[in-house]
């Protein structure tokens, strides 16, 4: 055991642990038992045992990383997958919605770092949200506790397709202030959704010193389109931290975040309410809170709002909003100013140039001005989302643009009822020759997320003109990216099965409201369509309640301001 010697100024998540080492002491005989099943499992699946450590009967790896015995059962089970921003064997399930964070002893600052921590896992479009208890519809609650002595953070790995439940966070943090504590409970989050060390394989990265955690082909699989190799301030998850840090998830770490638990399945709420004031009512584009657009394209967003900061207990506080894409730059703030106001305002964002699904964010401030509040407001709640696609997706040798879905071209959002086909069409280039290989076998493989896949093109030279393909919509209701991708195979069997998970050259969303709000039928549910349906009947109760008549289809003009 060295754990000694890693007491160094920036092994402070290390520090916290061996603090807390000191604190051990013997458990009861079966549970002697099952930490030893544990420490065996762990020895099988190649993690080195001076990088074992038992506090209080609590198994840890990687020094702030608790292994449950079915945790380290699933890792034996899970062995012979590939060693290479890192993942556990184990992620959590995509039933899980919402997950809640219970930290009734956060107060101050800790209380305001959990807050933030928490919104950094909100900014983009996941399967799950987070938010801090007591909050409704908690699929699950981590349990976030403070311990005085520690100085870093501890959690664990998750298992059962669950978070870990607890993440224990030291009060010691105090001294960084409250980016720092943001940056330590992200991390320790990061851990219970299955994260690892971004630099497990050499904590000296992050460090200064230590070797590696233990790959041995179990619990450390490289998360696609992340970087392999870890650098100082890479990641919110290297083993290490700064005394100074952002608090913020980095480019690769909302890489990796979306690669991992990507999509919107569950649409945010056009609104957001932070006690002294609340957004509502917000609007992309000519549409609702969700729009579709071209990689950097100019989003228009219309917000109605409300601001008191009088019920804030600052009455003559100055009060801003800001609004912002997540992942990129794009923010602006369309209030500023002091007292009651109820109003509206409108700005514009620009959409990220790389193709993908993005939150639209909304945050309050008390500043002097709006650029004062834009410089302090990196993230918020999510009340909308940002589809952005390529259009033309280009690779170099050739390219598809203009794509369709059901004869609607892809600035449109075209619905799609759980598990049914859509047809696709798209226009198609390609010159192998302009990538140095002139005599190669071409082919063009579209699909859509999570649903079926197609290849559109194969062939030699120079080609271009119309393709598509039927696809099946994936079963979840949400909203799904139809991608391209382009291969070099001898044919199109061989390039399907290689060919997955392309960038976006539009998107499709698949509703389970029983029929297209643009055609009468049945009462809708409010909750089917996102907004659009739910604004219709908070207008209109008819429309949910008895059925959804031609009243209601022109509704879609008139209270969604959309086009069927
Ligand atoms: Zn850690």
């Amino acid at each position: 055991m060295n754990h000694l010697a890693t007491f160094q100024a920036r092994s402070i998540l290390a520090l916290g642990l061996s603090n807390a080492l000191a604190l051990g002491c013997a458990g009861q005989p079966e549970e002697r038992a099952e930490t030893q099943e544990i420490i065996d499992n762990l020895q099988q699946a190649g993690f080195p045992a001076d990088d074992i450590t038992v506090v209080d009967d609590t198994v840890y790896v990687g020094r702030d990383a608790v292994v449950s015995l079915e945790a380290s059962r699933e890792m034996l089970e899970a062995a012979g997958t590939s060693q290479e921003q890192y993942r556990t064997n184990n992620t959590i399930s995509t039933a899980l919605i919402k997950i809640c964070v219970s930290g009734p002893g956060f107060t101050g600052v800790f209380s305001t770092a959990l807050d933030l921590a928490i919104q950094n896992y909100d900014e983009l479009p996941l399967t799950f949200t987070m938010a801090r208890a007591p909050s409704s519809g908690c699929n699950f609650t981590i349990n976030a506790v403070i311990d005085p002595n520690m100085n870093g953070g501890v959690a664990g790995f998750p298992s059962g397709g669950l978070p870990y439940g607890t993440i224990t966070i030291g009060g010691q943090l105090a001294q960084y202030g409250v980016d720092t504590i943001e940056h330590v409970i992200t991390h320790e989050l990061g851990h219970t959704i299955g994260f690892r060390h971004s630099d497990y394989y050499n904590r000296a990265i992050s460090c200064g010193i230590g070797g590696n955690e233990g790959d041995a082909g179990v619990g450390a699989i490289l998360i696609p389109d992340t970087p392999s190799t870890a650098v100082v301030g890479g990641s919110i998850m290297n083993s290490c931290f700064q005394a100074s840090e952002t608090g913020e998830l980095t480019s690769t770490d909302l890489v990796a975040l979306r690669t991992m638990y990507s999509a919107p399945r569950h649409l945010p709420a056009s609104s957001t309410n932070w006690g002294w004031g609340n957004v509502s009512n917000v609007r992309l584009g000519a549409g609702d809170n969700v729009a579709s657009v071209a990689a950097g394209a100019s989003v228009s967003l219309s917000s109605n709002f409300f601001i008191d900061a009088g019920l804030g207990g600052c009455p003559g506080c100055i009060s801003q909003i800001v609004f912002g894409v997540s992942g990129s730059g794009s923010k602006q703030c369309i209030y500023s100013g002091a007292g009651v106001v109820n109003s509206s305002a409108a700005t514009t964002l620009t959409a990220p140039t790389t193709p993908g699904t993005y939150y639209i964010w909304a945050a309050p401030q008390w500043q002097y001005t709006c650029n004062d509040a834009l410089n302090n407001t990196f993230t918020g709640a999510a009340v909308g989302v940002l589809e952005v696609y390529a259009d033309p997706l280009s690779w170099g040798w050739g390219n598809v643009s203009n794509v369709t879905i059901n004869g609607k071209p892809n600035n449109r959002r075209v619905r799609v009822a759980p598990g049914g086909s859509l047809s696709l069409t798209e226009s198609y280039y390609v010159n192998a020759g302009l990538a140095g290989c002139p005599g190669c076998i071409s082919q063009i493989v579209s699909g859509i997320e999570d649903g079926s896949k197609a290849c559109v093109y194969n062939g030699v030279g120079i080609a271009s003109g119309a393709t598509g393909a039927t696809l099946t919509a994936p079963t979840q209701p949400g909203v799904y990216k139809i991608w391209s991708a382009s291969s070099w195979q001898f044919n199109c069997n061989d390039a399907l099965a290689l060919s997955n998970n392309g960038a976006a050259t539009s998107y499709v969303e698949v509703d389970s409201c029983g029929h297209d709000k643009c055609a009468a039928g049945g009462a809708l549910s409010a909750g089917c369509d996102h907004q659009c349906v739910a604004d219709i009947c908070a207008a209109d109760s008819y429309c949910c309640n008895n059925s959804w008549d031609a009243q209601c289809v022109s509704e879609v003009a008139t209270v969604c301001h959309q086009g069927c």
